[in-house]
């Protein structure tokens, strides 16, 4: 029952768009991408296209990590890295720690079906930079 809704056109482009990086893009990136591919769309129809993606589990929208909404087609359980200095969000490099699921359970007030953690910190091109501005 997954598979029911009707994948159109514009929502297959942009499902791959978001398939194709690990840079959590936001809606905004997502709608540059698509103008590529198609250059009437409408960010309008890419940020329904991507709440309905969303809706269906294609792909993950990150919505603590920031001010804007992030999305990741990597839908396995994975923790996020968030850099504090320039808002960049990175996979990180090893296996969700299935075993909190079952430590947590008994302070839960419900089943736990799974669970999201992000760490926060400064990434290594931001601790390369140090504490200057990018560009100004
Ligand atoms: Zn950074
Ligand atoms: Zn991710």
């Amino acid at each position: 029952m997954k598979k029911k809704f009707r994948m159109t056109k514009q929502r297959q482009m942009i499902l791959s768009i978001i398939r194709n990086t690990d840079c959590h893009p936001t809606a905004d990136w997502v709608y540059q991408e698509a103008r590529k591919e198609i250059p009437g769309i409408s960010l309008g129809t890419v940020y329904r296209n991507l709440q309905l993606l969303v809706k269906e589990q294609e792909i993950l929208e990150l919505t603590s990590s920031g001010k804007f909404s992030r999305f990741d087609g990597n839908i396995d359980p994975h923790y996020h890295f968030i850099c504090t200095g320039c808002g960049g969000v990175k996979d990180m490099k090893m296996k969700a720690l299935n075993i909190l699921n079952e430590e947590v359970q008994a302070a839960a007030p419900g089943k736990i079906e799974g669970h999201r953690l992000e760490f926060l910190g400064m990434c290594n091109d931001c601790l390369n930079q140090g504490c200057q501005g990018n560009n100004n």
